[in-house]
């Protein structure tokens, strides 16, 4: 951490600013330029705040250089994060992993539908809701345990791995069975007490953004599920919330090589929820496998004008299958291949 300190400052000022550091456990090294005196703040501490030195008198400026987080930093595995599931699939290797499928498990003939025309068009992990956070309290609000059975079900028929949302702590040991990976929605991104027992299970996650949450605050996130031992996270950038009211969100597709840099773990694109608007996804599934995604998240529907949520942004099958086709192209152009 650098301090810069105001030019103004006196030497009682500096003096009890270093102090303050050295209570802190850090060492410091000072610099004293012609009109300013620099500080220098070593350190192992992450859990500090730099407010706590900016509100001290004498002080102009502090600048934090590591990261707030440690496990999900790129630093703690520079070669980057692959996780490998028992059939051979791996996501943050050279494959991009397509994950697809209804917003929402509405029936048994609705979910092995969709899942077949998935499975044809070269989809990996079958996605589907069976608890479904809604905006409002009297929208459909999914299938529950009924809704698992018939992902799992549909999952090993179609030999696809299977994703959905768990909600609350509660409802972790009833999926275990049913599902490969946990889905963390973005109004949960900060449900700290679900994160950290989610951090306790030997199952990926994939946690998605929040639709006003930093990159920092999502890689902190994704901290409290790793600090439990559980480190198979994969990030999802699913659109924020901005000024725009063109699309439903802002896919943020910059976010992707920003987390790359910083991270080592996979992140995945959900143009569905980033767009809101079906015309808009393939445009930005094409562009985050070129801007390096390494998995894409899609809600598909067979009749999406019947769906019982997100039917406007669900791709028809024949938009799917074209789409997967484009992919194809576009990957080996940045050295991928679709998985
Ligand atoms: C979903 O995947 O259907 C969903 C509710 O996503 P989000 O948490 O991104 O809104
Ligand atoms: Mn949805």
């Amino acid at each position: 951490m650098i301090v810069a300190m105001q030019e103004s400052a006196s030497e009682e000022q500096i003096q009890q600013v270093i102090e303050h550091l050295v209570r802190m456990g850090f060492s410091v090294h000072r610099t004293t330029g012609e009109r300013q005196s620099v500080l220098a703040a070593v350190g192992a501490r992450i859990d500090f705040d730099t407010r706590n030195l900016e509100v001290l008198s004498g002080v102009e400026h502090v600048h934090r250089i590591s990261a707030p987080y440690k496990l999900a930093g790129r630093s703690f595995r520079p070669g980057g994060t692959v996780i490998e599931f028992a059939n051979g699939l791996r996501v943050g290797g050279n494959e991009v992993v397509v994950m697809a499928g209804p917003c929402s498990v509405e029936s048994r003939e609705q979910l092995f539908t969709i899942a077949e025309l998935i499975v044809k068009a070269g989809a990996r992990v079958l996605r589907g809701g069976a608890f479904k956070p809604r905006s409002s309290p009297y929208s459909f609000q999914g299938m529950g345990l009924e809704g698992l059975k018939l992902l799992r079900e549909a999952g090993d028929h179609f030999k696809l791995l299977v994703i959905s949302e768990v909600m609350e702590i509660s409802q972790i040991s009833l999926m275990l069975p049913y599902v490969d990976i946990f889905q963390v929605g973005a109004r949960n991104m900060q449900n700290f007490n679900l994160l950290r027992e989610l951090g306790k299970e030997k199952k990926p996650v994939l946690l998605k953004r929040g639709i006003a949450a930093t990159i920092e605050e999502l890689l902190l996130s994704a901290e409290y599920i790793m600090a439990g031992g559980n480190y198979e996270v994969i990030l999802c950038e699913r659109g924020i919330r901005t000024f725009e009211t063109s699309t439903r969100n802002t896919l943020d597709i910059s976010a992707i090589p920003v987390v790359h840099k910083l991270s080592h773990l996979p992140m995945a694109s959900d143009p569905s929820h980033g767009t809101g608007l079906r015309d808009k996804v393939p445009p930005m599934a094409r562009a985050s496998v070129a801007a390096g995604a390494d998995v894409l998240l899609m809600e598909v529907h067979h009749d999406p004008d019947k769906a019982f949520s997100d039917g406007a942004q669900s791709l028809y099958p024949e938009q799917f299958s074209k789409l997967m086709d484009e992919l194809r192209m576009i990957a080996p152009a940045v050295g991928r291949t679709i998985a």
